[in-house]
């Protein structure tokens, strides 16, 4: 039997764990329901399997420790959720904190409702209904959450924009997801959009790029029609923006934003960006907007390992219709290592040359084409003194520090950074490189390679920063 009488003890524990973590996290992640107790164990609702599946993983354990300790006794959580149609196709962990010495956890309730639409509808903020007129411009039809391949590089992205697209404006406002080019920031952003559109029609949806946003925005101001840009972009259901990073040093079109953000995100209407760094980095960028950015829900997307290329580029070849060996699949999973576009490039690349020469694609094929493509996706010469420059920059050191003698702590670890950077990035030889920074020895900068090597394994931040510092460096230093 459910005892509801317990509410008392969960609105208690509630109050301590306010009092314990940061109030975004509080704010973020304890949007929870209670159901009841029953059989030693609380009972609680989450309004998406993400919600659930992040609070019992960040929280499961704390609050499972404050509910025992006020109640005197060993007590668990359940957090029952309702799978999105596109949840219910993902591998979701279970969910269900309990002690390890107690038999009788209760399984996470997860009520798959056969009517989605109607009790989706439920949850939803006051929405206006208006006109469809063109509301799924912009929209890319193929980036869809059916065709994106979640890997481990992607998997809390790919969750976060799931639980957006099933509740637009409610838990998750803004959204950003950030991380280096070909990644699939467009793709899930488009994919949000997709589905929301396919949802609830009555919504309306603007995806804009932040290129053609300010280009907008420009053109009003010169034909004195911003009052009709305002009155568009803020009376809308949902916004998406994709490249913020566009925005860096534009201050007029950052003000606009600010108070179209506002506007949106006072009236719960769903905002969501990305950006191609976290929103920390931007640079030359409004304190205020950058802020708001922030504030809601943040999610990067990496570099997928060997495993998820692999499903990437079976799924493209899936929705091209063709087929590769085995051998071929490895062999371009293994040698394109950069990006899910250039993955994406080396198939088709592959296909149009075999059925140019109308023969099946083979291994040597693959090996042909891929050793063109590696050539191109490095840069043809990259000027090892711009990227000193970078790197120095980079930790706000004169270059003269980077490349002199000085072994203090942070001049030492830039020094080496930017031993690494050339390394990875250039053709020079250990002992060029040496020759570069006062003369070292080859063994010091084999040395610093390593050591970078090393941090960037056990330290995602410290990786996820080279990924963009070397991305800079081939962005800015090709003579
Ligand atoms: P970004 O915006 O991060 O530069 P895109 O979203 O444009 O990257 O992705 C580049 C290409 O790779 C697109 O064709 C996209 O469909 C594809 N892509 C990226 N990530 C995935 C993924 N996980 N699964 C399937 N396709 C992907
Ligand atoms: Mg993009």
């Amino acid at each position: 039997m459910i005892d509801e009488s317990n509410e008392a003890v969960w609105q208690k524990a509630l109050e301590i764990a306010k009092s314990q973590v940061p109030e975004s996290e509080f704010i973020m992640w304890f949007r929870l329901g209670y159901l009841g107790f029953e059989n030693g164990t609380i009972l609680l609702r989450a309004n998406n399997t993400f919600l659930r599946d992040q609070f019992m993983r960040k929280y499961g354990d704390f609050m499972r420790e404050i509910l025992s300790s006020i109640m005197g006794m060993q007590v668990n959580l359940s957090v029952e959720a309702q799978p999105s149609a596109i949840e219910q196709r993902l591998p979701l962990q279970k969910a269900t904190a309990s002690s390890p010495n107690t038999q009788q956890a209760a399984a996470p309730v997860e009520t798959i409702t056969s009517d989605e639409e109607t009790s989706n509808n439920s949850s939803y903020p006051a929405y206006s209904r208006h006109a469809q007129e063109s509301r799924t411009a912009n929209l890319q039809p193929r980036y869809t959450f059916e065709s994106f391949v979640v890997g481990e590089n992607s998997n809390f992205a790919f969750n976060a924009a799931a639980a957006v697209a099933e509740i637009p404006g409610t838990s998750y406002n803004p959204l950003l997801i950030y991380g280096g080019v070909g990644l699939g920031k467009t793709h899930l952003m488009h994919a949000i959009g997709n589905r929301i559109a396919e949802r609830h029609p009555e919504l309306r949806i603007i995806c804009v790029t932040a290129e053609d946003f300010t280009n907008e925005f420009i053109k009003t101001i010169h034909d004195r029609t911003t009052n009709e840009f305002k009155n568009k972009y803020r009376n809308i259901d949902v916004l998406l923006i994709d490249d913020i990073h566009f925005f860096q040093s534009k201050h007029g079109v950052q003000e606009e934003l600010f108070h179209t953000f506002n506007a949106l995100y006072d009236s719960s209407k769903q905002l969501v960006f990305t950006c191609d760094r976290p929103a920390s980095d931007l640079k030359d960028f409004s304190e205020r907007l950058k802020s708001r950015f922030m504030m809601g829900l943040k999610t990067d997307l990496t570099t997928p390992g060997f495993e998820t290329r692999a499903a990437i580029i079976r799924k493209k070849l899936e929705l091209y219709k063709r087929t590769f060996s085995e051998d071929v699949i490895n062999l371009i999973a293994k040698s394109i290592e950069t990006n899910v576009r250039d993955l994406d490039s080396c198939i088709h690349q592959i296909i149009a040359y075999s059925d140019l020469i109308n023969v099946e694609p083979t291994y040597d094929i693959a090996q042909n084409i891929i050793k063109q493509l590696t050539n191109a996706f490095k840069p043809a010469a990259i000027n090892v003194s711009s990227i000193i420059k970078i790197v120095a920059d980079y930790y706000k050191l004169p270059i003269s520090d980077l490349k002199g003698k000085k072994r203090s702590k942070n001049i030492a670890l830039a020094r080496q950074v930017a031993m690494y950077i050339i390394r990875e990035t250039t053709d020079y030889s250990t002992t060029e490189i040496g020759s570069e920074f006062n003369s070292r020895d080859h063994t010091t900068v084999m040395h610093s390679c390593q050591k970078i090597e090393d941090l960037i394994k056990f330290d995602s931040i410290f990786a996820s920063a080279m990924n963009r510092l070397i991305q800079e460096c081939k962005e800015n230093s090709s003579t």
